[in-house]
C-alpha cells in the first residue's frame, strides 16, 4: 500500500459485527468475559482499547514500524520512552528541542537522577563527543524546535548504533509523510500527534512506533501500568485526521515554500529560518532526508521583541498561540511561550534570540495569508 491509501485504511477494517465502514467509538472503561480468563482480546480500557488499537495500528503502519502505542500527550509518550532508562544513566539530546521535553528533563528527571548533556545538532561530532560510560539514549528532533536545524538521521543511527546507544527521534515536526526516522535506522519514533498528525487542533495525544521487540514490550507494560492513555473520542478524532495527512501536508508545505520566499525578500526580516530556502545550510541533507520541508518557518524580526509585539498584535490570519500542526495558521514567540523552560542565559547560547517568532503555516489560501503578514510587518516598525 502506498502512503495515501495507508492514512485511510490502514488498521481501519470496516467494523466487522455491523458493516459500519467508519467503526465505532468504543466508549468503555470494561469488557464483559464469558468466562474466568475468557476474554475477546479486551479486558480493561487502560490496557487495550479497540479505539485505540485502530490507532495504534495506523501509526505504525504510517512510520513503516512494528507496532504503534498510543498516549495521552506528546509528553506522555516522551515519558514512556525516559522509562526505559533508570537513575544513573546518561541521555544527550539535541540542544535545539521542545521546551517541555526540556522542562521534563531538567525538572523531574535529573533530580530523578538522570544524567543529561545537550549536543549542538551543527557540530557535526556534537553527539559522539558527549557520549559518556553510562550514555544509554539519544535525543532528537528533526527539524529542530525552533531553529528548524536538520539532523542527519543515516548518520546520527550509525554513531548509536557503532555505540549500542538507543536513537529516539521526535518526528512532531516532520509527519511520516515527510520523514521517516525508522527507516533511517533510530529505534523508536515519538509523536506528539495533537499537531500535524491530528492536524485540526482539537485534541491533545502522542504516540510512540518502534520495530524492536523487546523496546515495544517494555513500554507497552509501561504505557498501561502508568495509564497515561487517550480516550477513544481522542483516538477516534486522531484517526479521522490522520487520513487527510498527506492532503494536508502538501497544501501546508506549499504555502510555507511561497511565504518563507516573501519574507526573505522583506526587509523587515532579518533572518528565516527554513530548510525548504535553497540558501538555507540544511537544504542540502533536508533534500535527502525528507520528502519535503515542512511548514514551521521561523524568523527573527528587525527592532527586537517591540517589533515583535507590534507584528503578533496586527495578524488577523495567524492566531497568537502555543501549538502548530492545525489547519489554521498560527504565530508564536518562543521565548516566552514554547522555549520560556530555558533561562535568558540558555536561549541566548541556543541563538534563540528575543526577536525571533516561529510560524506554523495552515492550509489558508496563501494570499490571504502573505497579505496578513504584509500589513503586520508594516506596522512592525519601529
Ligand atoms: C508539542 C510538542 C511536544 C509535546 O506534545 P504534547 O502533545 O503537547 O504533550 C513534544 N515535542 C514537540 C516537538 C512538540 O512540538
Amino acid at each position: 500500500m502506498r502512503f495515501e491509501s495507508k492514512v485511510i485504511h490502514a488498521g481501519q477494517k470496516p467494523d466487522p459485527q455491523t458493516g459500519a465502514v467508519i467503526p465505532p467509538v468504543y466508549q468503555t472503561s470494561t469488557y464483559r468475559q464469558d468466562g474466568i480468563g475468557k476474554n475477546a482480546g479486551y479486558e480493561y480500557s487502560r490496557t487495550d482499547n479497540p479505539t485505540r488499537s485502530r490507532l495504534q495500528a495506523l501509526l505504525a503502519s504510517l512510520e513503516g514500524g512494528r507496532w504503534g502505542l498510543a498516549f495521552a500527550s506528546g509528553m506522555a509518550a516522551s515519558a514512556a520512552v525516559f522509562s526505559l532508562l533508570k537513575p544513573g544513566d546518561h541521555v544527550i539530546a539535541g540542544a535545539d528541542l521542545y521546551g517541555g521535553t526540556y522542562r521534563f528533563l531538567e525538572k523531574v528527571l535529573v533530580p530523578w537522577g538522570l544524567e543529561v548533556s545537550y549536543a549542538d545538532p551543527d557540530d557535526g561530532r556534537g553527539f559522539e563527543k558527549a557520549v559518556k560510560k553510562n550514555t544509554r539514549l539519544i535525543w532528537v528532533e528533526t527539524p529542530t524546535n525552533p531553529l528548524l536545524k536538520v539532523i542527519d538521521l543515516g548518520k546520527l543511527s550509525g554513531v548509536a548504533e557503532h555505540l549500542n546507544l538507543l536513537l529516539a527521534v521526535d518526528n512532531t515536526f516532520a509527519p511520516p509523510y515527510l520523514q521517516k526516522p525508522l527507516a533511517c535506522g533510530a529505534d523508536l519514533v515519538v509523536h506528539s500527534t495533537t499537531k500535524y498528525l491530528s492536524g485540526h487542533s482539537d485534541i491533545i495525544g502522542g504516540g510512540l512506533v518502534t520495530s524492536n521487540p523487546n523496546i515495544h514490550r517494555r513500554l507497552k507494560f509501561y504505557q498501561n501500568a502508568a495509564g497515561a492513555v487517550p480516550g477513544p473520542w481522542d483516538c477516534w478524532l486522531t484517526i479521522r485526521g490522520m487520513k487527510t495527512l498527506p492532503v494536508r501536508m502538501r497544501e501546508h508545505e506549499k504555502n510555507a515554500l511561497f511565504l518563507a520566499q516573501y519574507l526573505h525578500r522583506h526587509p523587515q526580516v532579518a533572518k528565516v529560518y527554513y530548510p525548504g530556502l535553497p540558501d538555507s545550510p540544511y537544504h542540502a541533507l533536508a533534500s535527502r532526508q525528507m520528502e519535503g520541508f515542512g511548514a514551521m518557518i521561523s524568523l527573527e524580526l528587525e527592532g527586537g521583541f517591540r517589533a515583535v509585539e507590534r507584528f503578533v498584535s496586527r495578524l488577523k490570519f495567524f492566531s497568537l498561540a502555543e501549538s502548530l500542526g492545525g489547519v489554521e495558521s498560527l504565530v508564536c514567540y518562543p521565548p516566552a511561550m514554547t522555549h520560556a523552560a530555558f533561562s535568558p542565559q540558555q536561549r541566548a547560547r541556543r541563538h534563540i534570540s528575543d526577536s525571533l517568532v516561529r510560524l506554523s503555516v495552515g492550509i489558508e489560501h496563501k494570499l490571504d495569508l502573505r497579505d496578513d503578514l504584509a500589513r503586520a510587518l508594516a506596522s512592525s516598525k519601529v
